[in-house]
């Protein structure tokens, strides 16, 4: 059986963690409120309807702030303990183990801590005051002092204020949980009351409302209250409950809160309007009648807050795994993060190498579709048309004509045509213009600048594979993610990755333009020594080729079909080292560029990080403010909910 003091205590230990760790209930929509499902009592009326008199009559001390104006201005959650020791104090939530037991510095405290966060302005607030009262003379309740409803702002106030605190008094009322303390002065019509007003709003069936008439004394003569506080003018679920409480003039003649108690129990019991309901008036009936109702509501929706509890933790847990756990402090825990974190990124760039992820096959098209193009669009035609050649055979020959085969003519035709392999094989800007700063020195360099500059800069395949490894890191950083809470080390690893890529293709141009200097450097001698000769053609098919009689020298070496087979014969050399190139280049830019990639992108980073102090690898670890926030409040509210779970475990070994 879970006895009262357990079940209320209960919600009150919740309550004090839920004010501690930041759940007020309402406005913050990140998370659920644990605060909003618990059930509560919230005192509600107009000012001066006697709120804070009801209160005080409840737990039979004077502690509250009096005065004109709005006293009340941010809610003071008032728990109620009953000691079995006869010992009476107060503890505040913001004042830990600081005991109260003169209940004029109570009040002075609530004023005080009113003032910390509204500032002198007069301003309002939501962020509750938790006030703990234990003493012999109350039982366990927990109730909330709201502002009081007011129709006008008076000097000083903002003009919004009205507006202010009647949102504020409906965020409490308007949630499931709240039950409604509706305090109206008998005074009144109760057909003016403003907590009449506000209740039926939120709670037209009058389930969660109970009625409170006050200063049934001032009523005037020969009038009563009986149609009210038997349901007749408004009706409620609950019995209305009247009270007496003290005067302005017994307030100023100090008459103590027992006196009070005591005349109000008179009061009623010698009452010729309310004698016949004396038995169910006055504030001790009214703090045991919602004793008992908080009681059985809280009973009632234990499963559900139980529930609530272990869907909020299991969110919360999922959350935080999202978010990543927070880093340790030492160098070597943020060392492990950093290398960590690169493996990750690094697993994900090999992944999109290797194909598990699309993007390498990038790579694949370039060696397949850009670089036979570009070697496809290099100008061999022109260089080796029949007036170049002639060009270039007769300034090869100088001023004495070539005999048999014009040997240098050959040459200076064959490295012409290699070093247009050099743009598609290192081609880049740079490349370029070397080239031009070159050009003087090229002597048979037969074509505009212009055309060669187009030539080139259209055919980069170091830098096209370049490009696509440079993507590749742009994604994987992007997938990564682990990495997206570290924006810091993000771009770091990004930048030591782009500058190893550098590097490699530095590397890679170098090896290319090598591949074909060294096609340059030696030619292939048989394929020369194969080629028919221009001899057996002229009318001696049957001869030995290589057999150069006279008769050859009848022809005339100067005609046109003579350079158009020098011209052939080099093209098709030229041909050959091209198939050459084709097959070779891939491979040179595979084994400096992407296999290089693929092993030691971050091998330089590694060197270096291992280098760095403690603090420059936390700047490393540098996360975004927000998302840190974002943790910290997942991590108090985690700590709320579990320990509102071991408070729900410890009552249910009661029951
Ligand atoms: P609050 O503004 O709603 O908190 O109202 P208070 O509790 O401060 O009461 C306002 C004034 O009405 C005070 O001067 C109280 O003494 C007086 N008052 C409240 N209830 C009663 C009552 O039942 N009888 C009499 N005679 N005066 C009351
Ligand atoms: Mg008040």
């Amino acid at each position: 059986m879970a006895t009262m003091e357990s079940l209320i205590g209960l919600v009150n230990r919740i309550q004090r963690a839920c004010t501690a760790l930041g759940d007020y209930g309402g406005g913050d929509q990140a998370f659920s409120s644990l605060w909003d499902a618990l059930p509560s009592v919230a005192v509600v009326g107009g000012q001066s309807s006697g709120k804070s008199s009801v209160l005080e009559s409840i737990v039979g001390r004077d502690f509250l702030p009096r005065g004109s104006g709005i006293v009340t201005r941010r809610p003071l959650v008032l728990q109620l303990q009953k000691t079995e020791d006869g010992k009476e104090y107060a503890e505040f939530g913001h004042l830990p183990r600081r005991r109260f037991s003169d209940f004029a510095s109570v009040r002075k405290e609530i004023e005080d801590e009113t003032d910390r966060i509204t500032g002198k302005t007069k301003q309002i607030s939501p962020v509750p005051i938790h006030l703990s009262i234990y003493s012999p003379n109350v039982v366990n309740l927990t109730l909330i002092d709201l502002p009081g409803l007011t129709k006008v702002a008076v000097e000083g106030q903002a003009q919004t204020i009205v507006e202010d605190i009647e949102n504020m008094v409906r965020s409490y009322v308007e949630k499931p949980n709240c039950i409604i303390l509706a305090i109206s002065p008998a005074n009144q019509d109760i057909a003016t009351s403003d907590a009449i007003k506000i209740a039926r709003e939120v709670d037209p069936s009058g389930d969660r409302t109970f009625g409170v008439l006050t200063k049934l004394d001032l009523m005037d003569k020969g009038t009563n209250a009986v149609d009210v506080l038997e349901g007749r003018s408004y009706r409620l679920q609950h019995p209305w409950v009247g009270i007496v409480n003290r005067s302005q003039a017994d307030i100023n003649k100090n008459v103590d809160m027992m006196a009070a108690r005591r005349k109000e129990r008179e009061y009623f019991a010698t009452s010729p309007d309310y004698g016949h309901l004396a038995g169910k008036m006055g504030s001790e009936y009214l703090a045991k009648l919602l004793s008992r109702h908080l009681e059985s509501v809280i009973k009632a929706r234990i499963p559900s807050i139980t529930s609530l509890i272990n869907k909020s933790i299991d969110e919360l847990e999922a959350e935080m795994d999202h978010l990543g756990r927070p880093i340790g402090l030492d160098a070597g825990a943020q060392l492990y993060t950093i290398l960590e974190l690169c493996r990750a990124f690094d697993k994900i760039f090999k992944e999109h190498l290797d194909g598990g992820r699309p993007g390498g096959d990038r790579i694949y098209g370039v060696f397949d579709n850009q670089l036979p193009a570009a070697l496809k669009k290099l100008p061999f035609d022109r260089h080796l048309s029949v007036q170049n050649v002639r060009k270039i055979v007769s300034e090869a020959d100088g001023y004495q004509p070539h005999l048999i085969a014009p040997e240098q003519g050959y040459r200076r035709l064959i490295e012409g045509s290699l070093n247009y392999f050099r743009g598609p094989a290192e081609a880049s800007v740079d490349a370029v213009s070397t080239l031009i700063l070159e050009l003087p020195s090229i002597p048979f360099l037969p074509y505009s600048i212009q055309y060669l500059v187009i030539t080139v800069t259209e055919q980069k395949i170091v830098d096209q594979v370049h490009l696509v490894l440079k993507e590749l890191v742009r994604k994987s950083i992007g997938e990564c993610q682990e990495l997206k809470r570290f924006p810091t080390l993000q771009s770091t690893i990004a930048g030591a990755a782009n500058e190893s890529l550098e590097r490699f293709r530095e590397e890679s141009k170098k090896t290319v333009v090598r591949l074909v200097d060294m096609e340059s450097s030696y030619l292939t001698v048989d394929f020369f020594r194969k080629l028919p000769q221009e001899v057996e053609k002229a009318g001696n098919p049957g001869g030995n080729p290589r057999d150069n009689t006279p008769a050859s020298q009848n022809i005339d070496r100067y005609a046109e079909a003579h350079f158009r087979r020098i011209g052939s014969n080099v093209s098709s050399y030229v041909y050959m080292i091209s198939e050459t190139l084709r097959n070779s280049i891939p491979k040179a830019v595979v084994y400096c560029q992407v296999k290089e990639a693929k092993q030691n992108l971050l091998n330089y980073f590694y060197t270096q990080i291992g280098r760095r102090e403690g603090k420059q690898l936390s700047e490393l670890l540098d996360e975004d403010p927000a998302l840190m926030d974002r943790r910290l409040q997942c991590a108090k509210r985690l700590e709320l909910y579990k320990k509102a779970r071991d408070e729900v475990d410890s009552v249910a070994w009661v029951r």
